[in-house]
């Protein structure tokens, strides 16, 4: 357990101050201490993977932030096919190469995504018609009052950029992907699948101090009939390479993506962040909603269609 530990490192956007707990647990027992900790000095959970989709705020984050590090990765042969068991703390791409090393197939379609297993079941990380939940059987979950339990896929109640993680803060600690036994030739294209996806983006999207997609699409009641893109709009208000505050700038190479620079600060990243919702709500009258999550603010940053017009 170590006090006042910066997170300005362990986020994409290299922004951010410091936790006032930080804990790295290795095993299910270490987890539960620290928990039990959080408890008994009745401070809040706050959890971090990769930091590839959070924005940590310049004035840090109270209470606990748990940073997993159980990376283990293993693989069991089962009647339906092959099943990877992944730690929380594992990356998807080192899962990924784990799997395929091993003719098991399938996440290769998440080839190049940033963040950890854990940050992927949080938010069902998709990629084009592919979602995490697809592939995923059951998880290992702790609740903050040190429940461990299994649950199916159908616990998470996964929607698109949305799981009962959302509403309930439980920590995955592992979690059980079913994969199809290929052949080495079979494992071969996968190989080369997986190798052309990350060549696809890393021309489309910036490779770091970014979040990927800032801003979530709009569902379908949201948009009224109107494109769900929220990319689309972002490119007709013209923000792309251009529209910066501080030292926090649109993505050269995507409309939806943030990039902060050397010295930028997490206000930055929302500042510019509002006026992109302001610039789309005025042209589009859409609010666009957050995909990024945002760890030690005391209230929601961003717009919503509530005070926009504020
Ligand atoms: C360049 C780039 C491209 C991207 N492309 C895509 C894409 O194609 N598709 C896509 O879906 N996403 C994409 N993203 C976003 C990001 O890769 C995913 O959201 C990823 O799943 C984040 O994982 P993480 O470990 O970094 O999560 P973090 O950012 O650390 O955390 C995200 C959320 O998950 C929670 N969380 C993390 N670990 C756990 C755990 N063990 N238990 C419970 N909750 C946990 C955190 O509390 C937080 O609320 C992209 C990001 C970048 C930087």
């Amino acid at each position: 357990m170590r006090k006042d530990f910066p997170l300005k490192d362990l986020n994409w956007f290299r922004t951010g101050g410091n936790a006032e707990f930080f804990s790295e647990p290795r095993t299910v027992e270490e987890a539960l201490s620290d928990l039990a900790f959080a408890k008994k000095e009745g401070l809040d959970l706050n959890i971090l993977g990769e930091g590839a989709n959070t924005l940590v705020s310049d004035s840090g984050c109270k209470g606990l932030t748990l940073h997993p590090a159980n990376k283990e990765l293993s693989l069991k042969e089962s009647p339906e096919g092959l099943v990877l068991e992944a730690g929380c703390g594992a990356a998807v791409q080192d899962a990924i190469d784990f799997s395929l090393e091993r003719n098991a197939l399938g996440l290769e379609e998440f080839a190049g995504l940033p963040g950890t297993i854990g940050g992927a079941a949080f938010i069902n990380a998709h990629f084009f018609e592919f979602f995490l939940a697809d592939f995923l059987l059951s998880a290992t979950v702790i609740s903050p009052d040190g429940s461990v339990k299994e649950v199916d896929k159908d616990w998470f109640e996964y929607g698109y950029d949305v799981s009962r993680l959302h509403r309930e803060k439980w920590l995955v600690w592992s979690a059980k992907f079913l994969l199809k036994a290929g052949s080495d030739l079979e494992a071969a294209f996968a190989k080369g699948r997986a190798f052309e996806i990350i060549r696809q983006r890393s021309r489309r999207y910036p490779k770091e101090r970014t979040c990927g997609s800032f801003f979530r699409n709009f569902l379908p009641e949201e948009a009224q009939g109107k494109v769900p893109s929220v990319a689309f709009y972002l490119d007709k208000v013209g923000v792309k390479g251009t529209l910066s505050k501080g030292q926090a700038i649109v993505s050269r190479k995507h409309a939806n993506m943030l990039e902060t620079k050397e010295g930028a600060t997490s206000a930055d990243v929302i500042n510019l962040a509002r006026e992109m919702q302001k610039l789309v709500y005025k042209n589009f009258g859409l609010v666009p909603v957050p995909e990024c999550r945002f760890l030690g603010f005391t209230s929601f940053p961003l717009y919503t269609k509530d005070t926009i017009d504020g």
